[in-house]
């Protein structure tokens, strides 16, 4: 290998990550002086919009991934989980497991895009019971569980055993929150049919949010109407309670409220029986980057207006794990693939600039807009100045998201699956997987490792 090609490594294969290597290699496509590297643990990128569609069933699993390969054709791929960062040596360590072995990548260019993971805010029992909505393993493994509900509580003959099997709790009511909710509705009323002892009236879904109002960042009256629509449905939308617990049999809440409508029933303690809660209440940074030697803050990177750590030049961070500002808020950017996917652009600028000795550029972003489903055709959407609620924003939605998946035969088999989803009713199949996956026995890195 030439040793005077500089290196650029790209960590973490979502949003940020990819869309900074498909930046580059346009930037680099001729230059034989430049390698591109990136690190991911799964090698391919989720299309996280999509994902609570897959938790109920109307898009089959593999269509809302794409494998890096197949995007990202002149980069270097390392399929592997990142055991820390050595900014002053300038090195990437990466776990060895009982199948590969450990190797440490050194690089002259570093883009940390290493995301976020679900913030369970130090609660151990939500986290040891409650589902999450995160990963592509999330969404199947909810669907199978509310199947498994339907099918226990069709012969179930305690009653207050078949309500807690029909009551799925979503708590947070955010983009992941909301369009989960919506979903879980729509796959239920839709697999009912199948189970003629269950009305459409034993069937409750609740959200859960300690905001006063769901979808921060919205319109108001576009999240007013969102509520009011998914509250018609039959979703259950409690505004300003917190869970305080969760034992897999019942969730406990405070009301946050401090003045309650019923002066006479102050009770600010209340529980809800249910066997399916889903935990979509926030993210935090991944611990490679907690633990790293960079500055953080709130366990996000701190770096300055080019995106770049300070006290490490050549090395950027991006995307969810990334703390920056918002001027005009003065509040960090919410962690969106629309954000992740702006400072990817300004990111692989910069590492240009820098090698071509330019001048870099400030990050500044300009939202295009902002878009949900909330379930039964229904959407709303912020779309070129325009505030658009009901069935065209579900329409917009779809095609705005169909147009930024990446290949065309991911397009169209998502495609096909909403086409298929008009006609037929939802597959009720339970496929019998594992809640959580089997812990990896990493290997460390010793001497005997290279350094790629
Ligand atoms: C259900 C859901 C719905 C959403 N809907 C929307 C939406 O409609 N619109 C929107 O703008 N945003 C949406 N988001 C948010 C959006 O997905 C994130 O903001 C976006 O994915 C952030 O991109 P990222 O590249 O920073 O991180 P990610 O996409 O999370 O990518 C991080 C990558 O790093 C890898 N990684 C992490 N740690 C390691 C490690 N130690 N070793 C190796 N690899 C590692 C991960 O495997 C992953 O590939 C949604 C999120 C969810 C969960």
């Amino acid at each position: 290998m030439a040793r005077n090609k500089k290196k650029i490594v790209i960590l973490g294969g979502g949003f940020a990550g990819v869309e900074c290597a498909r930046q580059l290699e346009t930037k680099f496509a001729n230059n034989p002086e430049i390698e591109l590297v990136m690190v991911s643990e799964d090698n391919f990128l989720l299309f996280t919009p999509m994902l609570p569609q897959v938790a109920s069933g109307m898009i089959e699993t593999r269509h809302i991934v794409l494998p890096i390969r197949a995007i990202c054709h002149n980069t270097k791929f390392y399929e592997g989980r990142i055991k820390n960062i050595d900014p002053h040596g300038k090195l990437v360590n990466l776990w060895g497991t009982g199948d590969k072995r450990s190797i440490s990548i050194h690089y002259d260019f570093l883009v940390v895009a290493l995301g976020s993971e679900t913030n369970f805010f130090g609660m151990a029992d939500v986290e040891k019971n409650a589902y999450t909505m995160k990963t592509l393993n999330d969404a199947v493994m909810l669907r199978n569980r509310v199947i498994d509900m339907l099918e226990q509580a069709e012969n179930e003959t305690n009653p207050i055993l078949r309500k807690s099997f029909l009551n799925f709790v979503v708590v947070g009511g955010g983009f992941a929150g909301i369009e989960t909710a919506g979903e879980l509705m729509d796959l239920l009323l839709d697999a009912r049919k199948h189970y003629p002892t269950i009305l459409e009236e034993d069937l409750k879904v609740v959200v859960l949010e300690a905001l006063p109002m769901i979808l921060p960042g919205f319109n108001e009256k576009l999240a007013e109407f969102a509520k009011d629509k998914m509250t018609e449905r039959g979703i259950d939308i409690r505004l300003k309670t917190a869970v305080t617990s969760f034992d897999g049999n019942e969730v406990t809440t405070k009301s946050l409220d401090e003045t309650p409508s019923d002066p006479v029933d102050d009770s600010v303690v209340d529980s809800i029986r249910t066997k399916t809660l889903v935990w979509t209440a926030g993210v935090t940074p991944v611990n490679t980057i907690k633990r790293s030697m960079f500055k953080t803050d709130k366990g996000k990177m701190v770096v300055n207006e080019y995106l770049e750590v300070p006290e490490f030049p050549g090395v950027f961070a991006i995307g969810d794990c990334a703390l920056f500002i918002d001027p005009e808020t003065q509040r960090p950017y919410a962690p969106t693939a629309q954000i992740a996917e702006a400072q990817a652009k300004t990111a692989a600028n910069n590492l240009a600039a820098l090698i071509e000795s330019s001048q870099k550029e400030e990050f500044e972003y300009h939202s295009k807009g902002q878009m949900a489903i909330i379930g039964k055709r229904t959407g709303i959407a912020t779309f070129l100045g325009m505030n658009i609620s009901g069935f065209w924003a579900w329409l917009i939605w779809r095609n705005v998201y169909l147009s930024k998946m990446a290949t065309l035969e991911k397009k169209t088999r998502v495609f096909l699956d909403w086409t298929i989803d008009l006609f037929f009713d939802r597959d009720i199949s339970r496929l019998k997987l594992m809640k959580k996956e089997e812990e990896k026995e990493y290997k460390v890195l010793d001497e005997v490792d290279d350094v790629w």
